[in-house]
Order: C-alpha cells, then sequence, then structure tokens
C-alpha cells in the first residue's frame, strides 16, 4: 500500500505551511510558516500493523514534517489515510500527537 507525503496541520492556525529545521538525532522541533508556533510531533501506537505500507514517491525533504516511529524510532513514518499514520519499517500504525505546543 503506498503512503503519501506526512503533512502535519499548525496546533494554533491549520496552517499546513510546516517546516522541521532540526535533526532527528537533535530534536523534532517543528515551525508554522504562518503564526510561527512551534511544536513536536510524536506517534502513539494504534496496536495493529500495516502489511506492506511503501514509502511515498517522491521522499519527502529534509525540511518536510517527521515524525518518529513510537515502536522502532524510523523516521519512516508516512500518512496512510487522513488521520492514521504508518511506519515503513516496522509496519506499525500509528497516530500523530503534537507536544509542546508554543505559540508564536
Ligand atoms: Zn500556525
Ligand atoms: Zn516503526
Amino acid at each position: 500500500m503506498q503512503t503519501r507525503k506526512l503533512t502535519i496541520a499548525c496546533p494554533q492556525c491549520g496552517s499546513l505551511d510546516i517546516s522541521y529545521s532540526c535533526s532527528p538525532s537533535c530534536c523534532f522541533n517543528h515551525v508554522c510558516g504562518e503564526c510561527f508556533t512551534t511544536f513536536e510531533p510524536a506517534t502513539e501506537a494504534l496496536g495493529k500493523t500495516v502489511s506492506g505500507a511503501m514509502p511515498p514517491q517522491p521522499l519527502p525533504e529534509a525540511a518536510d514534517p517527521t515524525v518518529a516511529c513510537v515502536k522502532c524510532d524510523s523516521t519512516k513514518v508516512y500518512m496512510l489515510t487522513d488521520d492514521e499514520l504508518a511506519c515503513t519499517a516496522c509496519g506499525a500504525a500509528l497516530r500523530l500527537v503534537l507536544n509542546e505546543i508554543v505559540p508564536g
């Protein structure tokens, strides 16, 4: 099953103009290009696995929204449906959660 590039809506203004300026080895701090709210996305396991989830084509760029799998720490986490994510490394079905929300 083909997944889609991760998109995250700003928790303050709903904008999809979100960029990731750090690296997974540091932190997952994202910033909204509209209102400059910052937040850190994370995942929660839904307790099921998705078989055959394929990474999107083309792959996201480094500044695109990125989140780590809560199960295996891989950042190969993409959208399966509008509200369900899948880790294409371990197959976990995931849900997006946003932490550390700081309004800009
Ligand atoms: Zn915003
Ligand atoms: Zn995983």
